[in-house]
């Protein structure tokens, strides 16, 4: 696949988002005042897949083992910054007030930093003729040409791995249990921004993790937790945007987050 791409600067990319960010980019995000979310969904994993399932690779680096009952699952944890309508780094102009320091996917937009989702122009924020008027190479035999913006998708990738620990610290500090079956949507949560910049800061800094024991899955649809309960896993039927002690639970379609912008 070849695709040229340029940016027509047209802002609509770091508008509405829930832009997912590394531990130290939630950090930064947290200390300029904005608001961030927890994104969690897990993987029933009943046994290690073969060395060389390498979507199942993939999946394993990002995410953490746990159980749920007698289950054992992989919990994939995702901060991401929330706003509705524009960034609050974004500038009236349409240019990124942070742009030397912006976060790594919006660096990276519109190319895809999942290995396993082919790039489609339909489905992002870009208008029409940064596609069709575009004489930038951006794909070329489905491979990224941009050396730089390989790289960045590398380091993504890495740092996406390298959090797992943190992340796992973080939802045990904030007493974070309850997950949505991946593929179903998210249990979404939004932390007191201070109480989460401080439990952020301690499982960044954690040598070792806590896990917690044991996750309750949650779900709207009550064949997803008999399914659930049939192998012996935690799981209870909720209705979306329930509100739970002092989150805010709820449950968002997988697409709603891997938007972002990367506009100079
Ligand atoms: S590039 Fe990223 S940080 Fe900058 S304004 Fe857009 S969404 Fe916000
Ligand atoms: S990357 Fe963002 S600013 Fe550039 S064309 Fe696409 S949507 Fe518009």
């Amino acid at each position: 696949m070849d695709i040229d791409f340029d940016c027509t600067m047209c802002g609509k990319c770091c508008h509405n988002l829930r832009l997912p960010l590394t531990v130290p980019e939630a950090i930064t995000w947290l200390r300029r005042g904005h608001q961030t979310q927890l994104f969690l969904e897990a993987i029933p994993w009943p046994e290690e897949p073969p060395e060389d399932n390498l979507i199942a690779a993939h999946k394993r680096r990002r995410s953490f083992p746990a159980s749920s009952g007698s289950l054992p699952i992989r919990v994939v944890a995702v901060i991401v910054a929330a706003f509705d309508g524009p960034c609050p780094n974004l500038k009236e102009d349409m240019r990124c007030g942070v742009y030397g320091s912006r976060p790594l996917v919006c660096r990276i937009y519109p190319a895809e930093i999942n290995p396993f989702i082919p790039l489609n122009p339909e489905q992002k924020a870009c208008p029409p003729e940064a596609w069709t008027q575009a004489t930038t190479p951006l794909l070329r035999q489905g491979n990224i040409v941009d050396a730089q913006i390989a790289a960045l998708i590398a380091e993504s990738r890495n740092t996406d791995a390298a959090d797992v620990d943190a992340k796992a610290a973080l939802c045990e500090a904030l007493g974070i249990a309850s997950v949505a079956l991946s593929n179903e949507g998210f249990v979404v949560y939004t932390p007191d921004p201070s109480a989460l910049l401080s439990a952020l800061e301690s499982a960044q800094a954690a040598i070792t993790s806590v896990r917690p024991q044991s996750w309750q899955f949650v779900s709207n649809r009550s064949a997803t937790v008999d399914a659930l309960r049939s192998v012996d896993a935690v799981a209870s039927e909720r209705s979306a945007w329930e509100t739970e002690s002092a989150e805010f639970l709820g449950f968002f379609p997988d697409e709603v987050i891997g938007n972002s912008g990367s506009n100079a």
